[in-house]
């Protein structure tokens, strides 16, 4: 099966990408970078932390201009969310996403990723036809939707909420899951959690950071893991480095985790590897 990025750069030739991509007569590094096919999605782990197997993987793009080196997302996803190419460019990470764990389906059967999660710019939201698109580019891949989370964060709740929550809940509809990522920062308001539909929470990796270093910090940690529990909120806890933080964590009721301790993100190929293993032990 085709287990690497370029494998999807292949058949990654939508008409609709390249009318929009016209469309925007923008004339910047990142536009070449998309049209030269030199994006990569690279894939992360999430596992379950008590027996540390691959439950799910979060899509996770970077840039990779011939010859150099890898460039991360906090380089030019701004950029991208300036220009407007951060539709685009999200919409292409969605396909790749969806179309890798479809054939790592195939692949693995039973082994593969429950899940993908793929980050969605709050600017995806100001489209009404989101719900199309992603039924259209999903649809592509062959993969059932039921296997995909979108990933938000309370930015998108800033603009108009109304239109926002519809959206949501029609993504919910066809089995979307919506994942509330970043959870913690920003404008964290807790009436989020119950306005709009949410099947996810994914703590804030800083929090994970500060584990057992201020009571105040553990406090958050804790109370956000019942939160998630008398809501029935999946929770996952990003930035899992170190060993003490998944006993810390699991003492504190979280199922499932995701970090460097376990894995960076790694391309398709080094991801099929592990799914070969499937553990971390
Ligand atoms: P994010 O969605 O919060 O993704 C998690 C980031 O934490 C990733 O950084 C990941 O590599 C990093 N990380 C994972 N485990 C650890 C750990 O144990 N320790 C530390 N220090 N970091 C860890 P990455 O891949 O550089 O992505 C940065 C951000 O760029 C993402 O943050 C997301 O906001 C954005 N991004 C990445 N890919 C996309 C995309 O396809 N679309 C959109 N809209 N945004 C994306
Ligand atoms: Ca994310
Ligand atoms: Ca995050
Ligand atoms: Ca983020």
């Amino acid at each position: 099966a085709k287990a690497n990025g370029k494998a999807c750069h292949e058949i990654f030739a939508p008409t609709m990408y390249l009318s929009a991509l016209k469309e925007l007569h923008l004339e910047s590094d990142l536009r070449q970078a998309i049209q030269r096919q030199e994006l990569v999605v690279y894939y992360q782990p999430i596992v379950f932390l008590k027996t540390q197997q691959i439950i799910g993987a979060e899509a996770l793009v970077r840039w990779q201009p011939p010859g150099k080196s890898l460039i991360p997302p906090n380089d030019f996803i701004p950029l991208a969310e300036e220009t407007g190419l951060i539709i685009n460019l999200d919409r292409w990470v969605l396909q790749c996403a969806c179309q890798q764990l479809y054939e790592w389906q195939q692949d693995f059967q039973g082994l593969a990723p429950h899940f993908i999660s793929v980050n969605l710019s709050p600017k995806q939201f100001f489209d009404p036809r989101l719900k199309d698109i992603i039924i259209e580019i999903v649809g592509k891949t062959g993969l059932d939707k039921k296997y995909l989370k979108l990933e938000i964060t309370e930015t998108v709740f800033l603009k108009n909420s109304h239109t926002v929550l519809n959206l949501l809940y029609q993504l919910q509809q066809l089995n979307i899951q919506i994942c509330l990522d970043d959870f913690g920062t920003g404008y964290s308001s807790l009436s989020y959690l119950h306005r709009f539909p949410l099947n996810s929470l994914k703590i804030d990796r800083g929090f994970i950071n500060d584990l057992g270093q201020t009571n105040q910090n553990d406090a958050i940690v804790r109370i956000v893991g019942t939160l998630a529990q008398e809501l029935q909120l999946e929770l996952i806890a990003e930035g899992i480095e170190e060993s003490y933080q998944i006993e810390a964590l699991t003492t504190l009721g979280y199922q499932w985790g995701q970090g460097y301790y376990f894995s960076p993100p790694i391309d398709a190929q080094a991801f099929s590897l592990l799914l070969e293993k499937n553990t971390f032990h």
